[in-house]
């Protein structure tokens, strides 16, 4: 099986470039609060990806002090220090895994979102009435 591929991705000023050298394992939309905060939107599309297949090829990358996500778990959001684009989250209940932003891609019109998670949550504006993957909480 080929999966070695290679993705690019960058933040918004494009100070910070990555790439992925395999497909992401899994593309979810969040529209928990937190991810409502966080990206001053509806929901967040996140794509997970393993922590090996990351490499972060140009520029810096800030971190947060640890948050504490919805499930109680410690989650770390790691940003460009320059324009705080996010790039990726490090939930430490997901040893090994990394959660890119599916957006910073550059071809993220690929990876559509497969489920939309925490959709009791979800904006009234937001009619996911033809998408089957939907749950409640995660
Ligand atoms: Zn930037
Ligand atoms: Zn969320």
């Amino acid at each position: 099986m080929n999966k070695k591929i290679e993705l690019k991705g960058q933040c918004l000023c494009g100070e910070v470039k990555y790439k992925l050298s395999e497909k992401p394992l899994f593309t979810q939309a969040c529209h928990c609060k937190d991810c409502k905060v966080l990206t001053g939107s509806s929901y967040v599309i996140n794509s997970s990806i393993l922590e090996n297949t990351l490499t972060i090829t140009d520029g810096e990358l800030s971190a947060t002090k640890k948050l504490i996500a919805g499930s109680g778990k410690f989650i770390t959001i790691f940003f460009c220090k320059n324009c705080g684009a996010y790039i990726y989250t490090d939930y430490e209940s997901a040893i090994g895994r990394l959660n890119v932003r599916t957006q910073t891609l550059e071809n993220s019109k690929t990876f559509p979102p497969q489920a939309h998670i925490f959709t009791k949550d979800k904006d009234e504006w937001v009619n996911l009435s033809n998408i089957n993957n939907c749950f409640e909480n995660v």
